[in-house]
């Protein structure tokens, strides 16, 4: 694949009108468009104001799971894990999706009902998770310090992916399929026209679309507020690290549900992991990538007691991203209140990109077929307004 095939191009040029135009370049953008025009002859443009790993998509841990605590989110990711599992083929490029499984460990009473609760809903489902004694956790992970550990959910169809490359493949094929990517063009604004919406571009250009898909994740009130639409969902920081590679010692993706800390190893031998921070991290409608001491701190503390061989590791890199968050840790997915021609698929907090393989495919499916799936329909942007939105996920992480 050429370079400008995987990363989109600031000078391809833009027709006056198109289907759907996705504003947004991350993974939820951009798998929404590749399977709208595997599906369908739609005429879709995805704009993306930066370079296409720039967003969330390009910052984040790469974590991929289906122990969830929701029966909902856990279909929904044994569907996007079973996708994951021939993605690398139909995208034509190694996503580096690595099958280690993920390691909850409980530390506490409320911590230990939790994964109990959990492991019996996905027994019930079919999601292959085990219980495992701190013991039986440590043949897993040979270096955990287990004396705190009361119980452990292991799931080994759990994994890490190579983010990057996971978002280049969708936009190598998404172009290959005729959709457009461009890059460098940010949606400043948009207007009702006709049935549809133009949209005003920082290039001084103006594009009109049938239907628009605001995947701007954190950014996404910039667009909506542009139309009178006000939604509850706020950008907060999230901060992570990765360390010198070291030979593989580490097959899970490890998560302590105490603290928020996660860890795993990449296939490059790095150590990647973030922890949730004490306090607020909402930062209003602003997005705030500033990386701080305090993490480094934090995180190095909790996760040394957690595994002391790491106290000699060199930190690499250190950086944020935004959590797109929502009140009721919902996604926002579908047609935005008073303003159908504009679809929203946003708020995924810390799993947005674990869900972006299912969630694209769907709301293709919704945009070239009508059908709405479920959690479509209980993702549903109007759901604030109507005084509907609940609660009913305890396994979000960060
Ligand atoms: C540190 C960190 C760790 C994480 N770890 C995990 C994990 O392990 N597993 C997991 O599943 N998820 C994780 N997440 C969450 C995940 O990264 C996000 O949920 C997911 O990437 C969201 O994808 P998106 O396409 O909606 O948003 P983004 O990737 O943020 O894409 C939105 C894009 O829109 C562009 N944009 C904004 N405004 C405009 C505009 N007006 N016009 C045009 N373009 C615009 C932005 O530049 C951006 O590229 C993590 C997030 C962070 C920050």
């Amino acid at each position: 694949m050429s370079r400008q095939a995987t990363l989109g191009s600031r000078d391809v040029a833009l027709p006056p009108a198109c289907d759907v135009a996705v504003v947004g370049g991350g993974v939820m953008g951009l798998a929404t468009a590749y399977h709208i025009a595997q599906s369908s002859r739609l005429r879709v443009v995805v704009l993306e104001r930066s370079y296409l790993v720039s967003g969330a998509s390009g910052r984040n841990g790469g974590g991929v799971r289906m122990q969830w605590g929701d029966e909902g989110n856990v279909r929904i990711m044994m569907e996007s894990i079973e996708i994951c599992r021939g993605l690398a083929q139909e995208l034509g490029i190694n996503l580096w999706f690595r099958q280690g499984g993920y390691l909850f460990i409980a530390r506490t009473e409320a911590g230990e009902s939790r994964l109990r609760r959990n492991a019996e809903l996905h027994r019930a489902i079919g999601a292959p998770t085990r219980l495992l004694s701190g013991e039986e956790a440590r043949e897993i992970v040979p270096d955990l310090d287990i004396d705190q550990v009361r119980l452990a959910a292991f799931n080994a169809e759990d994994g890490v992916v190579f983010p990057w490359p996971f978002v280049w493949g969708y936009a190598g094929q998404a172009i290959r399929k005729g959709v457009i990517v461009r890059t460098h063009t940010a949606a400043i604004a948009a207007e009702p026209e006709r049935d549809g919406l133009r949209l005003r571009l920082s290039t001084g250009e103006s594009l009109y679309a049938g239907i628009v898909v605001n995947a701007s994740g954190a950014w996404s009130h910039d667009l909506n507020r542009s139309l009178g639409i006000e939604l509850p969902n706020r950008p907060h920081r999230h901060e992570i690290l990765s360390t010198e590679p070291l030979k593989p010692c580490l097959d899970p993706l490890v998560v302590d549900l105490q603290s928020g800390l996660y860890f795993s190893q990449s296939t490059r031998g790095e150590i990647v992991a973030g922890i949730t921070m004490p306090g607020s991290h909402d930062t209003g409608t602003h997005v705030d990538q500033r990386s701080s001491l305090q993490f480094l701190a934090h995180l190095g503390a909790t996760l040394v007691s957690l595994v002391p061989r790491f106290g000699s590791l060199k930190v690499l890199r250190q950086w944020a991203g935004p959590y797109d968050v929502s009140p009721d840790g919902e996604a926002i997915v579908g047609p935005s209140p008073g303003v159908p021609a504009l679809l929203q698929v946003c708020g995924f907090t810390g799993h947005g990109f674990m869900m972006a393989p299912a969630v694209g495919r769907l709301l293709a499916q919704f945009i070239v077929h009508q059908e709405r799936h479920p959690m479509l329909a209980r993702w549903d942007p109007g759901r604030f307004a109507a005084g509907t939105s609940a609660k009913r996920e305890d396994m979000i992480i960060g």
